[in-house]
């Protein structure tokens, strides 16, 4: 393509969903620019990501089929070098007698994993990645402030080590904006400016900190999986009712580990860090002997007490200016392991609509913005809801039934199509929408069928008894 034809697709922000709208572009053959505030964190002077970002996350199908989908082969060989296959939930508890207990709930009947992945080190691929695109230029230090969706033109505030950098603005042209600012997203808020855009954000009265279970120190004959302390192949939940302490594997055999806890609670133990290991101790039984106490203390010290934020808004896009994707149309709560994998797979959504409307971007933005709100609002709203499961219901025997009745229903009658939420959300692709509506058919059939199978000795027994009067 000549070089004065091609596209200008400027991304905002070089986190997952970012770098991979980017790849996305180039493949295309546009001209891209990436812009990010931070400098470029594969430079060890940046300040490491876990000071706002989990370090570990949960991987799954949309995730991978998206990067699957960027027409870059190698993408998902070397981001998967570095994973962990987690196969299930460990609930870890007390009994009655005081004893620890370990109980495995594998996430799916047909043996299908979810992958523990390096947040910094799966950006850092895909920002490798596009460095080896000559049509890609990643622009770290740049803070977009403002934006002009009629005439096209964005502006940044460049930050620098030199004094001719510090605080310098300038106006770039573009054709194209991908919005991937993250959360609370400069992209956004000028898009607010030009579309009737309707938005909901909501903090929930939790906060999360992050702690770290330390590899095992490996002596002379020990096989290298004794490095881990626990299973490596689980996601591991120590529930609590109204809180929760998650440990999620690396492979370097430590886990990232994550309290999350009402605000109070969190005031509560700051004003009295000693008390920091005996809280454990009667909330999570077995941690302490994980991660030694004086480290539980300096954790919740130094590590950030960071808010949880669920934001819905819609449309997505402005005319064939600009368009935001991931945290930025949908920050969501963490608690189905989807918010980066749903952003990812924005990506591949939106580029099957642009590249199916060659003519015209603007009809292939409002198709996205239409068709991607629905999955995006019910994505959210199962994160929120999966709360209550990890943290309570994971332990109730109703759940469990549930969860055994429809596995072995998608094993015993697979012609039915039964399968858990689980499955459908983490190891599917079929819309979100598409999942919740048929999750919930599959409830209210489940119900029926469980009230028939109640009340139908009741009937009979009512039937007979009324016929022994009648005579
Ligand atoms: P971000 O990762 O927020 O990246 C945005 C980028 O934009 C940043 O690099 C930022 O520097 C840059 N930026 C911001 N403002 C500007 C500006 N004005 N100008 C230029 N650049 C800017 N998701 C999962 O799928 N699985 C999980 O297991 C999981 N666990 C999580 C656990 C926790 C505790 C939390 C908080 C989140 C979790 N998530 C998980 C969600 C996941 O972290 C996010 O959904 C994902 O990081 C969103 O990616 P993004 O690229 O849209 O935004």
């Amino acid at each position: 393509m000549a070089e004065s034809k091609r596209q200008k697709t400027i991304v905002i922000g070089a986190g997952p969903v970012g770098t991979l709208a980017a790849l996305y572009a180039a493949q295309r053959g546009h001209n891209v620019e990436i812009y990010d505030l931070r400098s470029d964190l594969r430079d060890p002077s940046t300040i490491p990501l876990n000071f706002t970002k989990s370090i570990n996350l949960a991987l799954s199908e949309r995730g991978i089929n998206a990067m699957r989908n960027s027409g870059r082969p190698a993408l998902l060989e070397q981001i998967f070098k570095d994973t962990i296959p987690m196969k299930g939930r460990m609930i870890h508890g007390k009994n009655s007698s005081g004893e620890l207990y370990e109980q495995s709930q594998v996430y799916d009947i047909h043996g299908r994993s979810i992958y523990a992945v390096d947040r910094g080190g799966l950006n850092k691929t895909l920002l490798d990645e596009l460095d080896a695109m000559p049509n890609v230029k990643l622009i770290f230090n740049h803070k977009l402030t403002g934006a002009d969706f009629k005439k096209n033109k964005a502006w940044f505030e460049v930050s620098g080590s030199t004094q001719s950098d510090r605080a310098r603005e300038i106006e770039i042209d573009f054709d194209f904006m991908i919005g991937a600012d993250g959360a609370h997203s400069a992209a956004r808020y000028h898009l607010m400016k030009y579309q009737r855009m309707d938005y909901q954000q909501e903090y929930i009265d939790t906060l999360w900190c992050e702690f770290q279970i330390p590899a095992r120190e490996l002596e002379p004959g020990m096989k290298d999986e004794s490095k881990f302390r626990i299973s490596p192949n689980h996601l591991h939940i120590w529930p609590g009712k109204d809180f929760m302490f998650i440990a999620i594997p690396s492979s370097n055999g430590s886990f990232t580990c994550t309290l999350f806890m009402p605000s109070a609670h969190f005031n509560h133990l700051e004003t009295n860090l000693k008390s920091v290991p005996a809280f454990f101790d009667t909330h999570f039984a077995g941690v302490t002997a994980l991660i030694p106490p004086s480290d539980l203390i300096t954790s919740f010290r130094k590590n950030p007490h960071l808010p949880l934020i669920n934001i819905k808004c819609a449309p997505y896009h402005f005319s064939s200016s600009i368009v935001i994707v991931g945290d930025a149309a949908h920050a969501m709560v963490p608690f189905y392991g989807q918010g980066m994998n749903a952003g990812l797979e924005d990506i591949s959504v939106l580029f099957s609509l642009l590249d199916a409307n060659p003519t015209s971007r603007s009809v292939a933005l409002e198709q996205y913005s239409e068709y991607r709100k629905a999955d995006a609002h019910v994505i959210n709203d199962l994160a929120l809801q999966n709360y209550v499961e990890m943290r309570a219901s994971v332990v109730s025997p109703l759940y469990a039934a549930r969860k055994w009745l429809e596995e072995k229903l998608s094993v015993w009658v697979p012609g039915l199509g039964w399968q858990t939420k689980y499955s459908r959300v983490s190891f599917g692709n079929e819309r979100y929408s598409e999942v919740i509506r048929k999750s919930e058919r599959q409830g209210r059939l489940l119900s029926f069928w469980l009230v028939g199978m109640l009340g139908c000795p009741v009937l009979v027994g009512g039937l007979m008894a009324w016929r022994r009067i009648q005579r």
